[in-house]
């Protein structure tokens, strides 16, 4: 869905360069310098739009980051209820460690996967326990 500019139309940025898009959020008038595009196909952004829309994605990553984070500090908790839980939890906190977008935060995955260390010995003497009746 892309929006042509008007062939009378001049880029904001450049008041002599006839615009080729119209910014597909806020309609200012683009020429091809200024455009933006995540993909070759997609509608284009002006250049403000587009640093906007950076700020915005890395947010949703850093917030996602810290939904895992807790998930995964939670999850190295319910370890202790069920041994299926290590497994995920083992999963979760080595991903989110790995893809590193943490920051400051990531000692909630390595606690996650302490207290998954701690449940899997737990579990471990537990079955030992009840083996050896
Ligand atoms: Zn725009
Ligand atoms: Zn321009």
């Amino acid at each position: 869905m892309t929006i042509a500019a008007p062939v009378s139309g001049k880029c904001a940025a450049h008041p002599d360069v006839a615009a080729e898009w119209a910014c597909q959020r806020c309609g200012t008038f683009v020429c091809t310098q200024c455009e933006r595009r995540t993909r070759p196909e997609a509608p284009p952004l002006c250049p403000k739009c587009w640093d906007l829309r950076n700020k915005t994605v890395q947010d949703t990553v850093a917030k996602e980051s810290r939904r895992l984070q807790i998930g995964g500090l939670v999850i190295g908790f319910l370890s202790f209820l069920h041994p299926l839980v290590m497994v995920g939890s083992l999963i979760l906190n080595i991903r989110e460690l790995r893809r590193g977008t943490g920051g400051d935060a990531r000692w909630m995955n390595t606690a996650g996967l302490v207290l998954t260390g701690l449940a899997m010995l737990t579990w471990v003497i537990v079955i030992a326990v009840l083996a050896s009746r």
